[in-house]
């Protein structure tokens, strides 16, 4: 049987993934951008088969029904797969709530699934001018700005929030990011570190040089 989505891996128990909820969360294989800082780059290629049934994540979310308040779709990039909605129908039909994480990268299949998420963890890469340097994709800025309008125009809660990456992004850039944001209407964006764990080797040299030099953001 072929599977509805594409799933690289799965973790059964986070207080992390989803504010103030306890949550699995499923890795869906794939993404389209290349963010320098991506500790989940071994899950990047949507080709590859990620292997975990859908059915076994349906089984566990079932047997601890009442210990789990969700599930956080995670990626790679979600919203990639066309079969998306089909997998959140199935779990809010075991009366889950569902979230999702997501940089915006396919409005379309976003506008889709977005009457059926409960809460988005939206990341926004960088201000409109670096979008490029941080995702090495070229479509990433427009995508990104119709997916943060959909999510505005939608009732769904929302965290958005900001990896600095300190090999792009200075602190003028970040003024620039927070003002850029709130002439979007957004009214809160949370800056987060980068984290030096499960990046590529080269990119973690990087990080290492700056921190030596005393030139990484806080
Ligand atoms: S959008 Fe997320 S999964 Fe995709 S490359 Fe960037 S950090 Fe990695």
């Amino acid at each position: 049987m072929s599977e509805i989505i594409n799933i690289a891996g799965y973790n059964k128990y986070s207080t992390v993934d989803w504010p103030e909820k306890i949550v699995s969360v499923a890795f869906l294989q794939g993404c389209p951008w290349k963010c320098n800082y991506c500790h989940n780059f071994t899950i990047l290629e949507p080709c590859k088969k990620g292997g975990l049934p859908f059915e076994y994540i349906l089984d566990h979310l079932e047997k601890r029904y009442g210990l789990l308040d969700g599930l956080v779709f995670s990626g790679g990039e979600p919203t990639m797969q066309k079969g998306l909605y089909q997998a959140a129908k199935k779990i809010k039909n075991i009366e889950y709530t569902v979230g999702l994480h997501t940089g915006g990268a396919y409005p379309e299949n976003l506008a889709k699934v977005l009457p059926l998420i409960d809460w988005i963890g939206f990341d926004i890469k960088a201000t409109p001018r670096l979008y490029k340097n941080i995702t090495h994709n070229s479509s990433a800025l427009d995508n990104a700005k119709k997916s943060i309008n959909l999510v505005l125009n939608s009732n769904v809660d929302v965290q958005f929030r900001t990896t600095i990456d300190p090999t792009v992004m200075k602190p003028a850039d970040i003024k620039e990011l927070q003002k850029w944001t709130q002439n979007l209407g957004i009214k809160e964006l949370v800056l987060q570190e980068v984290r030096d764990m499960g990046v590529n080797e080269q990119y973690k040299k990087e990080l290492q040089n700056l921190q030596s030099q005393n030139l990484l953001t806080k």
